[in-house]
């Protein structure tokens, strides 16, 4: 059987041009295990980008798979709205001592834009319902990626991903966000207090009245290329949102479950938003679930006789879906039990070492930048001036295709390289990783 072929002939994949696909076919992956994955031929690729950032305790690993196996000869999946199942409520009672003090109250979507839209809509009747008409806007930053479907995409700030659907999205507040590797404000990272943050305050000086919610994601915006931002930045983001009665949405769809070093990017900073939307990590990369955690004080702006007609009239049809707890109870117990942020922790001081060391004086590579085992790498045509490269040479494109052909999945971002691994990485799986990566660079930058 001629696999590629067939892909080719049916399937439109995700975030690709296909014409790219006549010159590099998709690559049919027989099984994984670990943080690896095999081809069809036989090949073997480090997955060092977590399948998308979700794969976070390594393929086909043995707990889950048995919890799963379980949940499946239990019950696959039932109706959400008057009917429950205990994964989904074992799920929320574990995950409520995890989540910021305050965040009691779990709403369940099916993956991560979704639990956005849940969040904007969830945020904009609460308003509503408190007789605050104004608020009807929402704010984020320049670069911020929160998903794909229109009202998250409508906050989400990457040309590449929004500029052809702008005449269809919502008209959403956009302030400049924090650029520490060109900083305007003349700092660096180490004597910075959030200069740039009095972008922020003079939007909400403009505008803040009149804005439902601010969307960030914490101290990571991943999709714009690994950009990495300091605590202050959101314990001011947190002040200033309570002093104009604007919800703080955390987006911990990527950065949460251990990805900066700490359960979440929050943590970090030691605030509570008032919307924290979780996915991806969840079920460890199993299976499609996400959550929009809120407050008590949003949760009872709803709570209400039924004809009040005060009720979140929101769902999906796999809402709460059982085997998806099932993976995301034992992603909670494998976390704990295995003390995996601890040695992730360890790990990731092994691992800034051997890249720094790796990379620091390449005369392309323009900043380090890594926060818990996240690392990215970015290339710059001039190391003095941190001109880019002309975006039209591909130069990301081609390392990965390099990399990938010494068994590693590098995918950039643009032209930042990053690592994201599975919270499971050990040190000869770093080696191997940082090593084809200075091969890939070398090779194509010759
Ligand atoms: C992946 C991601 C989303 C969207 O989640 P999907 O499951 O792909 O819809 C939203 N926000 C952030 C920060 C993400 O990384």
């Amino acid at each position: 059987m001629d696999w590629e072929k067939k892909d080719l002939q049916y399937i439109w994949h995700p975030c690709s041009q296909m014409k790219d696909y006549e010159e590099l076919p998709p690559i049919v992956i027989d099984h994984g295990k670990g943080m690896y994955l095999y081809d069809i031929h036989g090949k073997r690729y480090a997955d060092v980008i977590s399948s998308w950032w979700c794969n976070l305790l390594g393929h086909c690993n043995e707990r889950i798979n048995g919890a799963v196996k379980a949940q499946l000869q239990q019950l696959e999946h039932v109706i959400f709205a008057n009917f429950s199942h205990p994964a989904a409520i074992t799920l929320c009672e574990k995950l409520s001592k995890k989540v910021p003090k305050g965040l009691t109250r779990f709403f369940f979507t099916d993956n991560g834009s979704s639990a956005i839209e849940a969040a904007m809509k969830m945020s904009f009747q609460y308003h509503y319902q408190m007789g605050d008409l104004k608020k009807s806007k929402f704010m984020a930053l320049t670069e911020a990626y929160h998903g794909e479907t229109l009202g998250a995409l409508s906050a989400s700030g990457v040309d590449l991903y929004s500029q052809i659907y702008k005449p269809l999205l919502l008209d959403c507040l956009r302030v400049e966000g924090p650029d520490c590797y060109r900083c305007k404000y003349g700092k660096c990272r180490d004597n910075c207090n959030a200069e740039c943050f009095q972008q922020v305050e003079a939007e909400f000086q403009k505008h803040g009245e009149e804005t439902c919610a601010f969307l960030v994601e914490p101290l990571v915006q991943a999709a714009a290329g690994m950009k990495i931002y300091p605590p202050v930045y959101l314990k001011k983001l947190r002040q200033i949102c309570s002093q104009y009665q604007v919800h703080l949405i955390a987006d911990e769809i990527a950065v949460g479950y251990g990805r900066t070093g700490k359960m979440f990017g929050c943590d970090h900073a030691a605030i509570t938003p008032d919307i924290m939307c979780v996915s991806k990590g969840l079920t460890g990369g199993y299976m499609p679930m996400a959550i929009a955690i809120t407050t008590e004080e949003i949760y009872q702006a709803f709570y209400h006789d039924y004809n009040e007609g005060k009720a979140f009239m929101h769902s999906h049809t796999y809402c709460g879906n059982p085997l998806a707890a099932a993976a995301a109870v034992e992603v909670l117990n494998i976390l704990e039990e295995e003390r995996i942020l601890e040695k992730a922790n360890k790990n990731a001081l092994y691992f800034r070492k051997i890249i720094t060391e790796t990379f620091q004086e390449h005369t392309y590579i323009g900043e380090l930048r890594g926060i818990g085992l996240i690392n990215a790498i970015e290339l710059v045509e001039n190391r003095e001036t941190k001109k880019p490269f002309d975006s039209s040479k591909r130069i990301g494109y081609q390392i990965y295709k390099e990399a990938l052909k010494r068994g590693v999945l590098l995918r950039p971002l643009g032209d930042v390289l990053y690592f994201n691994p599975p919270l499971i990485i050990e040190e000869q799986d770093m080696d191997l990783v940082v090593q084809v990566c200075q091969q890939a660079i070398n090779q194509v930058l010759k």
